[in-house]
């Protein structure tokens, strides 16, 4: 931590502090702003100079051990603040929410920069008090969070949605003095490979517009791969999945043996390759059944779009289906987005009809069929089945 209390009650900062005040700022004695405990001045030639606790501490405002990743990153951003005259303040403490992010940039924005391990539900504690309390929580990962092959549920909890990015993450490279923004983040093949795109920003850009550019600016990409082997790799993956007795996938058999259908044996609807929901909790066969469900119902009462994303959220809930923990997304709008994605692609290989505000199961078909007819209607769908990509349909480049 930066700052700390002297003897007389008053706070200091040793952010940016020449070298040469250390030898005097080290003879006083200092203490922790938040627990009152005794602090020490560090100032070694690795890190950043900086306070920690004398003792052992359960200060809840400040953790120990602090890394030198940490110090960098809000010395980076501070200094970004300061090259563009925008207000901020290091280690502010909100007293209401009982928080003390690591920059308070505008009086209103809390940034977080996030280098070691936390639990999902701290996490989402912290978001919600922000959030509840009338703050914008910026929560800027550390190295250890760089997206790779799979998404933590931690990481999860980091993420956030714009339209016209789709899921994106922030990260700060304290050493490159560079932010990232990693975005249209997608898992394909089963949730077991990870796609996304990277974009960068030195400390010299304008901190405000970077924070912006989620909600503004539109990128567009398109991914691509095959339908047919996509689909044929996804029902290999799920027979292997049941072999092994994914516990996921015994639940979702077993939610299905009771509707009659086995899932090995659903119609093609189902193994369509949309991009893997990694936001939604179990398998995402059950997602799909709930829908169809709710659709069959819809299209004997001629019910809107609306109506039937209404009834999908409540009926979501109901069933006991939840989504993953992602504190900076709205639950209701993840469930949304699932249905909207699902409901495009059958809409494009015209499995769903949408005609006078209603839907019509242009297929004609009951989602659950007799194996026979089932066989039938999955070649009869790959006839003609294009290159599609999985990026969301609306950024699509066409
Ligand atoms: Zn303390």
């Amino acid at each position: 931590m930066y700052i700390g209390k002297n003897e007389f009650g008053e706070t200091v900062s040793l952010l940016f502090r020449e070298t040469s005040q250390m030898t005097q700022l080290r003879r006083e004695k200092w203490y922790c702003p938040a627990c009152k405990g005794e602090l020490i001045l560090k100032a070694g030639s690795k890190k950043a100079a900086h306070f920690a606790h004398k003792h052992q501490s359960d200060c809840n405002s400040f953790s120990e051990g602090e890394t030198s990743e940490h110090l960098q990153g809000k010395k980076n951003i501070a200094k970004w603040c300061e090259e563009q005259e925008i207000p901020y303040q290091i280690e502010a403490y909100l007293p209401e929410l009982q928080q003390r992010p690591d920059l308070l940039v505008d009086g209103v924005i809390a940034i977080e920069f996030q280098c070691s391990d936390l639990s999902i539900d701290r996490l989402e504690e912290r978001t919600k008090k922000y959030l509840e309390y009338g703050y914008q929580v910026f929560w800027i990962v550390g190295e250890k969070f760089i997206l790779k092959e799979k998404l933590s549920s931690l990481q999860l909890g980091f993420i956030y949605f714009s339209p016209s990015l789709g899921f994106y993450l922030w990260h700060l490279d304290v050493w490159k003095k560079q932010l990232f923004l990693y975005y249209h983040i997608e898992t394909v093949h089963f949730g077991r490979k990870l796609y996304f795109l990277k974009k960068s920003w030195t400390i010299k850009e304008s901190l405000r517009s970077i924070f912006n550019f989620p909600l503004q600016k539109k990128l567009c990409s398109s991914r691509e791969f095959n339908v047919l082997k996509a689909s044929l790799q996804y029902r290999l993956w799920l027979r292997k999945g049941l072999y092994h007795r994914d516990t996921e996938l015994i639940k979702a058999q077993r939610r299905l043996y009771n509707q009659g259908c086995s899932i090995q044996l659903l119609p093609y609807a189902f193994y369509i390759p949309v991009t893997f929901p990694f936001y939604l909790k179990g398998s995402e066969i059950l997602w799909k059944q709930l829908f169809w469900q709710v659709l069959e119902q819809s299209i004997n009462a001629g019910r809107s779009y609306s109506a039937v994303i209404a009834d999908f959220v409540r009926k979501a809930y109901q069933n006991g289906l939840t989504t993953q923990k992602m504190p900076n997304i709205d639950p209701n709008f993840l469930l949304i987005f699932f249905v909207r994605e699902y409901v495009d692609l059958l809409l494009s290989y015209n499995w769903l009809n949408y005609k006078n505000q209603k839907f019509e199961n242009s297929m004609a078909v009951n989602w659950k069929v007799n194996a026979e007819k089932y066989d039938r209607n999955f070649k009869s769908l790959f006839e003609g089945l294009k290159q599609l990509s999985t990026t969301p349909i609306k950024n699509m480049i066409k």
